[in-house]
């Protein structure tokens, strides 16, 4: 295609050489030869992202001449300042976030018309052109380097805080994509989620082979989320469980492999046969949906599925061109959003997928169903702790403990005492969190800088709090302690956070996994700590193939720029089947399936899905090196202060390995050992 072989250079003004050569001498000749590489690389930098309508080669060179700060002092005042008025920026921003969203993230009484559309507003989206436009963004361009992911990797361990401080601030101007561009991911990314959140069936209208109805009226499941937890659900149903399981396993086929009738989608006036495919209106109600006027036929979805990814695809190559350091979505997602090579990411989920531990899991599953094991059981979820308490017990005893969420608020300080952390350091993270009552389940609002104070949003019922909610309350205290570690007690704001969400989940975990002792009572015991590790491993066994079918699939759009819907169609069903073949086909013997390529996210997330597998691995690394120096607080705090550095240096400086599945794997080997 035309347009994949534009390259950043191609956008550049004529004069740009000329100007840019001349400079190189007249600076270098101004402050000294040892300047040289810095204002090679600025000048370099500068001229990738300079257009015609920023100014003439007069404009560029006065702007050069002025703002490159050519010592040390000025690099430094520069420095400082620059990081400065980005926290207020970047903080403020996300406190009009936090205030346009109350009524809705609240219980605050009705969420009225316009504080949706309060809610739906950002900001800061405007910020990055304007810092472009006002030529902010070609300061930082010009004196602050950056990097490749390549780069980081091998020169970061060798870094200084602030050399790090300086990668992060450069890399905020590291592409300078049109808004034409963003408008067009943005309304391919919101057209096939629209796609996907439409994607439900009508269950009650589902026949089996001899023409019975499996599933309760009005019954709607999305795809492909509900489907699958149907499956689960479905092995507590001792008489017809199996054949439910087996029916949905013939619904996603039909949806990867595009034979699904188009007319069933979203449909409750018609009956369905997912195994013969047959199509007749419905026999039965249980819906207001008007019968259909159109003819009904079997005839299939019309590869609309992946037309939708198609379109993901077209609109993030367009902006490939302006994001010079990483040319690709593929390399945008691995070397910038994860920051992990994509070479490593696969190694690390092959070595799961090819594990030992597999088969042997496997085996103890079979045993638990007392039948062969069939696709449908990468859902598998038998393995649960045990509790010796019940619900309802458990739920006295937090509401006596927390009647309102004032009481939660002021036990803060007391619960992280009991995580280990010392009363000195409990009080002052306890005083930088505010607890709000949530309009949902909860959720963690940090801040972004250090003015500001972190939310935790918890839930209370009239009755008190239940266990569900402190439950996700102490969960959501990890992230608002995290937050304030690793904003107000690091180094540099620049350096703000976690190296990507993966850790911020795993340390929340971390406060949640010790939510039983918080309450005075026994922590879980071995066997029930093993069932809990089983089940992560099955889950990161099953997500891992997912994940590398998502990865191959990005990998064939890109090899294959004009292919159509129909050629998408079949790539996939044949990526899906190779690797089922090569991992699950010898655990599962049956071949050619293809449900690993039923996941919504492949169809509108753009290429999310390692993130999955990979934060269990991290998951798993972290609650390790917590369990060997045994006291969660200081190493927490230890941790969440390195900020957002690579996370494989993170996770060497927090654990002395980089991100990998070993403990993990160590974690099962042991929990097999104690399960049989
Ligand atoms: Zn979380």
């Amino acid at each position: 295609m035309q347009n994949t072989s534009t390259t950043a250079a191609a956008l550049s003004p004529s004069w740009m050489n000329d100007s840019t050569a001349k400079l190189q001498k007249e600076l270098t000749g101004k402050y000294g030869s040892q300047q040289a590489p810095r204002i090679e690389q600025g000048l370099h930098q500068v001229a990738e992202f300079w257009r015609t309508d920023d100014g003439d080669a007069a404009t560029f060179e006065e702007f050069i001449r002025t703002n490159f700060a050519g010592d040390q002092a000025s690099l430094d005042t520069m420095f400082n300042r620059f990081q400065s008025l980005l926290e207020q920026l970047d903080g403020h921003m996300h406190e009009i976030t936090r205030e346009f969203n109350q009524q809705s993230d609240l219980d605050l009484g009705p969420v009225l018309p316009f504080d949706e559309m309060f809610a739906g507003y950002d900001p800061s989206a405007h910020v990055l052109d304007d810092f472009f436009n006002n030529k902010i963004a070609f300061i930082v361009l010009l004196n602050f380097p950056l990097t490749t992911l390549d780069e980081r990797l091998k020169n970061g361990p060798n870094w200084s805080r602030r050399q790090w401080a300086e990668v992060r601030l450069a890399e905020r101007f590291d592409k300078r994509i049109p808004a034409d561009v963003n408008l067009a991911i943005a309304q391919a990314g919101a057209e096939s989620a629209q796609y996907v959140a439409q994607y439900n069936i009508w269950m009650y209208h589902l026949l089996d082979p001899q023409g019975q109805r499996l599933f309760p009226a009005k019954m709607r499941l999305l795809s492909h989320w509900n489907l699958r937890d149907e499956i689960k659900a479905d092995y507590s149903d001792k008489q017809s469980g199996l054949a439910k399981q087996r029916m949905i396993q013939q619904v996603m086929e039909r949806i990867v492999t595009q034979t699904i009738p188009q007319v069933v989608i979203n449909n409750p006036t018609v009956d369905w046969s997912p195994y013969s495919n047959e199509v007749k209106p419905a026999a039965v109600k249980d819906s207001d949906t008007p019968a259909e006027s159109r003819p009904i036929t079997n005839s299939p979805e019309p590869d609309t599925r992946y037309a939708k990814l198609l379109k993901t695809y077209i609109a993030s190559r367009k902006a490939d061109p302006y994001s010079p350091t990483a040319p690709t979505l593929i390399d945008r997602r691995f070397q910038e959003d994860r920051e992990i090579p994509e070479v490593r990411v696969k190694a690390m989920l092959e070595q799961v997928l090819s594990s030992p531990l597999v088969a042997q899991t496997a085996q103890l599953i079979q045993a638990r169903l007392g039948r062969p094991l069939e696709p449908f059981d990468i859902w598998y979820n038998g393995f649960r702790p045990g509790s010796q308490y019940t619900e309802a017990q458990l739920d006295e005893i937090v509401a006596k403990k927390y009647p309102t969420a004032e009481a939660y608020q002021k036990d803060i300080p007391n619960l992280l005492i009991k995580l280990g952390f010392s009363p000195d350091r409990a009080q002052h993270v306890a005083e930088n969190i505010i607890v709000d009552p949530a309009r949902g389940s909860g959720h963690a609002m940090g801040s972004s800088m250090r003015a500001e104070k972190a939310h935790l949003r918890t839930r209370v019922e009239k009755t008190g709090m239940n266990y569900k909610g402190f439950n996700i309350a102490v969960h959501e205290m990890g992230h608002n302690v995290e937050q304030t570690f690793s904003l107000n007690d690091n180094d540099f704001t620049l350096l703000q956070g976690v190296p990507n969400t993966a850790f911020t989940e795993a340390l929340a975990f971390v406060f949640q996994g010790h939510d039983l002792e918080l309450l005075g009572l026994p922590a879980p015991d071995a066997k029930s700590q093993a069932e809990k590790t089983l089940n992560d491993f099955w889950s990161t066994y099953e997500i891992a193939g997912v994940a590398l079918v998502d990865m191959s699939v990005w990998h064939w759009m890109y090899d294959h720029p004009q292919a159509t819907p129909k050629h998408l169609d079949q790539a996939t069903v044949q990526i899906a089947k190779d690797i089922w073949n090569h991992y699950y086909a010898p655990v599962f013997h049956k071949n050619d399936v293809v449900l690993l390529g039923v996941y919504s996210h492949m169809i509108d997330s753009f290429l999310y899905l390692p993130d999955y597998p990979i934060g269990h691995m991290i998951a798993f690394q972290i609650e390790e090196q917590m369990k060997t120096t045994g006291s969660i607080g200081p190493e927490f705090e230890r941790m969440a202060r390195m900020g957002r550095i690579t996370p494989d240096l993170w996770m060497e400086r927090a654990t002395g390995r980089p991100v990998g599945p070993e403990a993990l794997l160590k974690a099962t080997q042991q929990a097999l050992a104690s399960a049989h």
